[in-house]
């Protein structure tokens, strides 16, 4: 039996990049973003990823992202 999963993606924040505008953490509809409670060098807390959560890697939160802090991976639909 063929089961078809959905598509999945992956997001990698650059960390010291991100200065903490929120707008991806808004704008992802699968709340996979959200704030960090750390700190990056300039003194922001970065977005994270919330690896249990599902992405789709619709590319929104790359698109919204003033200082292209988000790079989405596409691991692409897989049958099994
Ligand atoms: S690619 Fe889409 S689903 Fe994945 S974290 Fe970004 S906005 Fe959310
Ligand atoms: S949109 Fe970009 S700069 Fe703003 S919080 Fe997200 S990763 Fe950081």
């Amino acid at each position: 039996m063929t089961v078809k999963t959905a598509r999945k993606g992956r997001v990698v924040v650059k960390k010291e990049l991100c200065k903490g505008c929120m707008l991806c953490v808004e704008y992802c509809k699968r709340n996979v973003l959200r704030v960090s409670e750390s700190f990056n060098k300039m003194g922001y807390h970065p977005a994270e990823a919330d690896e249990s959560a599902e992405c789709t890697a619709c590319m929104v939160c790359a698109l919204v992202c003033p200082e292209v802090a988000i790079e989405v991976y596409d691991d692409e639909d897989r049958s099994e």
